[in-house]
């Protein structure tokens, strides 16, 4: 039986993975689950799956978890310490599908001990790739993407020589505003950039699809996973959100990616590598389908993608600046402190302000400097909200 744990089990990626691994019980042991705040979601899978352990990162609800898993027998924890603990209990495959910079820590741990671990948390590639992929191989654990766009290139790279590479484009459905008018952008509310037109995902990575904040990521996420020149790298919006990315090769052929907007073939695939196996999403009908159409990322109306490029060309620690900032950007967003584009303003502001304090930047990648890069930039990133 494989060994199993899944970080961020309660949210969107969290259970599409439990949906797969359901229909198969008698073939995964699981370890540990994890969950936020949600503790009636997290003991109910927790009960269902037979887990080991349930740990909630919000320690104010961990009576409320104990209550709900007693007579049991699966063990409950609470905080950032029980999280990393549960991390490091044995595992074959780990699931990193927490949001946000939170979730580098116990990916790592996890690394540590050797198991695979499907990374959904993008943010620990921005904020710390290199560190991932060297830990992974100091210790002969294996990443393999989540994100849609990044296993839809790790797919089309299976058997290729990185040398014959030209070019990867990954592809945006251009979020909740793509047809707005630019001047109305002002004015979008939380909950208007909260409906994606095609996927189904959790608040945050849908307000950040609407802004490309998202994708701005996923760009640095691909040249930390794959170790690709950023000047390979090309963003294209394509509405349908059929095509997830492409690899041109220098022989001129374009391989892409396509296949429905279900979060569950990137899992299974990550879950049953290297095999494939049958997987319960739906065939796309190209007749049906009819057309698929694609329009340039425009930088005007998207500033994140230009931010993007200047962290790549800036290096060392400054994906956690802007990650933190665009997290913090984000929160107020949400909480309606400041506008839909006044998250890039913070943002941009950020990382002027942190990599123009010597060295910081460029301190070395360590998780203790990207913790410290991360508390600084969101220091700024709330003053700068203040000032302004
Ligand atoms: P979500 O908000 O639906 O779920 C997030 C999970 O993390 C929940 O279990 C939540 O309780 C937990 N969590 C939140 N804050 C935490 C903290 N501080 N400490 C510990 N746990 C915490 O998010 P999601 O949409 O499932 O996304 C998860 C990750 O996967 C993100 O990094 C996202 O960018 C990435 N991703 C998601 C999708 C998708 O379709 N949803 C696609 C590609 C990548
Ligand atoms: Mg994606």
């Amino acid at each position: 039986m494989r060994r199993i744990s899944i970080f961020g089990a309660t949210g969107s990626i969290g259970q599409n993975t439990i949906d797969l691994i359901a229909r198969e019980p008698d073939a995964y042991d699981i370890v540990a689950l994890s969950g936020g705040r949600n503790v009636v979601q997290l003991a109910h899978d927790a009960r269902k799956l037979g887990a080991q352990i349930a740990v909630c990162a919000d320690e104010t609800c961990l009576a409320e978890l104990r209550e709900l898993l007693a007579g049991t027998g699966i063990e409950t924890a609470a905080g950032e310490t029980a999280l990393i603990e549960a991390a490091q209990r044995p595992a074959d495959w780990v699931m990193s599908a927490i949001v946000g910079a939170a979730g580098l820590a116990p990916g790592l741990e996890a690394l540590k001990t050797g198991a695979t671990l499907a990374l959904a948390n993008k943010e620990s590639m921005v904020c710390a790739g290199p560190l991932v992929m060297q830990t992974a191989r100091a210790h002969g654990a294996a990443v393999l993407p989540v994100d849609s766009e990044h296993s839809a290139v790790f797919q089309a790279l299976v058997g290729e020589d990185l040398a014959a590479v030209e070019r990867v484009i990954i592809t945006a459905s251009g979020g909740a505003f793509r047809d707005w008018p630019l001047d109305r952008l002002a004015s979008a509310t939380p909950e208007q950039a909260a409906t994606h037109p095609n996927w189904d995902m959790g608040q945050r990575i849908t307000i950040d699809s609407a802004s490309m904040f998202n994708k701005a990521l996923e760009v640095i996420e691909t040249k930390e996973f794959f170790d690709i020149d950023p000047s390979l790298i090309e963003v294209v919006v394509h509405p349908e959100s059929m095509i997830h990315a492409l690899v041109g090769f220098n022989d001129g052929a374009l391989m892409a990616h396509v296949g429905p907007p279900d979060m569950r073939h990137a899992i299974g695939y990550a879950l049953h590598h290297p095999a494939r196996r049958a997987l319960p999403v739906e065939r796309l009908d190209l007749v049906k389908l009819g057309a698929l159409t694609f329009r340039a990322a425009c930088e005007t109306r998207w500033p994140a993608l230009r931010l993007a490029r200047e962290v790549m060309a800036e290096g060392g620690l400054s994906g956690a600046v802007f990650n933190a900032a665009k997290e913090r950007a984000l929160d107020a967003f949400i909480a309606k402190r400041i506008g839909f584009t006044g998250m890039a303003h913070v943002v941009e502001q950020t990382l002027n302000r942190v990599s123009a304090q010597n060295g910081l930047i460029h301190a070395g990648m360590s998780l203790d400097n990207v913790r410290a890069v991360d508390h600084l930039a969101r220091e700024t990133a709330d003053m700068i909200m203040l000032q302004n």
